[in-house]
């Protein structure tokens, strides 16, 4: 079984993009929303999303346009800035799928930052 590839409309993240339930917003544009994680890793943990239904790092590669994708890592870049990690430095990490561990059938990317984060992944 790979990563869902039908967008289901009552993930938690569309219900965000609808109002429907709150979020702590750090940036919002034309293409992108991005909101603090509700349970954060590290002192910076912010999601950044896209506003289309994209499924996951695959579907947003596969379906959405150059503007939409240029606009998400510009994004991701002015969140860093904004939570004042950019010198310190921080991780972008996208779970895709099952392996990957995603929750969340709306892709995100995770901004963590504020002190290290420690090693990428375990070994096993
Ligand atoms: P994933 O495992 O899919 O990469 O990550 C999903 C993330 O969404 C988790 O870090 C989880 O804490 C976060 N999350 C889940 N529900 C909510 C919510 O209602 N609001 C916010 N702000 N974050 C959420």
């Amino acid at each position: 079984m790979g990563a869902p590839t039908m967008y289901d409309d009552s993930n938690i993240f569309a219900r965000i993009l609808r109002g429907e339930i709150p979020c702590k917003k750090v940036h919002e544009d034309e293409h992108t929303l991005a909101f603090d994680d509700i349970a954060p890793r590290a002192p910076v943990h912010t999601l950044v999303i896209p506003k289309g239904k994209y499924v996951s790092a695959t579907d947003f590669a596969d379906k959405a346009s150059d503007a939409e994708i240029g606009a998400f890592m510009r994004a991701v870049r002015k969140v860093a800035a904004l939570k004042g990690v950019d010198a310190s430095g921080y991780r972008l990490i996208a779970n895709t799928g099952v392996d990957g561990g995603q929750e969340v059938p709306h892709f995100h990317v995770h901004v963590l930052g504020g002190r290290s984060v420690g090693p990428m992944t375990s070994a096993k």
